[in-house]
């Protein structure tokens, strides 16, 4: 968890290739579907469009269905889902229902006007979804990614009033999504303003502290 721009993408990509857990990130299992345009993907459109929320009926259901597709044998890390208790909720049925649980939840922290500075320049890549910064992390060679030489561009909803709202929309509910998983004992948080590489050491510590990672 954590505000958009707190580099939830970047640690879960780097926690993939340490660790060898699966990622899935609603807002790239959301993006698909709007691109290949598959019925609930349509629906999905004009809320992503507008930087607010995708309604739980959608999001639920399609999150649920990627996370079965990792398949039985690996463990999975969620990037950006579960975002309302609802869903939290849903989550935790379902994983009960197949005799599944939580782990582990991290809270990604970082003061809000760091997140809209990171946000409003940023640019990802094509092929892989490398995070660059217009101004603070720029590409050696502009519009091209280091890392693999795809063309980077800026995403749809990265504009300055769907940064707002996704920002105020996720100040308004975070807090209960933080006390529904402390309550029960799962969150730990993790200061995200600092260097990518200590973020992750972090992580992976946390990780193999709770035993999630062999
Ligand atoms: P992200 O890539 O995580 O910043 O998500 C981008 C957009 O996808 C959000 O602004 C929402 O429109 C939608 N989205 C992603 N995850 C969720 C979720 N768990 N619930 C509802 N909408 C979501």
């Amino acid at each position: 968890m954590g505000p958009q721009g707190a580099g939830k993408g970047t640690q879960a990509s780097e926690l993939q290739r340490l660790t060898g857990l699966a990622h899935v990130a609603s807002g790239d299992v959301l993006r698909a579907a709007i691109r290949d345009e598959t019925e609930l993907g349509m629906q999905a459109k004009k809320y992503y469009d507008a930087g607010e929320l995708v309604p739980d009926e959608i999001t639920v259901g399609m999150l649920l269905e990627a996370i079965h597709k990792v398949g039985a044998d690996r463990d999975v890390l969620l990037d950006g889902f579960p975002r309302t208790v609802a869903q939290a909720q849903a989550l935790d049925e379902a994983l009960g229902r197949l005799g599944e649980r939580i782990d582990l939840v991290v809270e990604l922290e970082l003061p809000i006007e760091v997140a809209k500075e990171r946000l409003s320049g940023r640019l990802l890549c094509r092929a892989h979804g490398h995070v660059y910064n217009e101004r603070t992390q720029p590409p050696k060679t502009r519009g091209v990614c280091d890392i693999d030489g795809s063309e980077l561009y800026q995403r749809a909803d990265d504009y300055p009033e769907a940064i707002e709202k996704r920002l105020r929309i996720w100040e308004r509910e975070n807090g209960q999504l933080v006390e529904y998983y402390d309550s029960r004992g799962l969150l730990c948080r993790v200061n995200a303003d600092r260097a990518p590489g200590e973020i992750t050491a972090d992580l992976v510590a946390l990780l193999q502290g709770g035993s999630v990672v062999a």
